[in-house]
């Protein structure tokens, strides 16, 4: 399958092509994992597609697998960082729900008992 083009203006595309910096946590065959600029807790970190999609929806139906690499990172990430006591996944899907970065992201929290519901 041909990957999709990347574009110029998204920011996520810069920080795997490596022109915008980032702290990377871990970098792998299809994911990349950074740490988030604005923390929501003690660990958090995005574990991106290196190939544009999205969002998660829109990565599923083009590349399930790339799709489940994005949870397998998120738990090396959380091994790496020493998440014993549990961590949270979240992807926000559209702008109603809090996304801002309209490449799909998956958000690795834990560090703090994390609260149920989220708000
Ligand atoms: P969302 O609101 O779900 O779209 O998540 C986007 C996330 O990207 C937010 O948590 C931001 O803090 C984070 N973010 C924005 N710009 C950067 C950046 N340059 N490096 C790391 N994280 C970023
Ligand atoms: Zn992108």
């Amino acid at each position: 399958m041909t990957a999709p083009e990347r574009p110029d203006d998204c920011l996520f595309c810069r920080i795997v092509a490596g022109d915008v910096p980032a702290e990377i946590v871990l970098a792998g065959e299809t994911t990349v994992a950074f740490r988030d600029l604005n923390p929501q807790a003690p660990t958090h970190v995005l574990v991106i597609p290196r190939s544009h999609y999205e969002n998660a929806a829109d990565l599923a139906s083009h590349d399930s697998s790339g799709l489940a690499d994005m949870f397998t990172t998120a738990a090396q990430v959380a091994e790496r960082e020493g998440l014993t006591g549990g961590y949270r996944t979240v992807f926000n899907t559209g702008a109603g729900a809090g996304q801002t970065v309209f490449h799909a992201h998956l958000h690795v929290l834990g560090g703090r008992p994390l609260g149920w519901p989220p708000g």
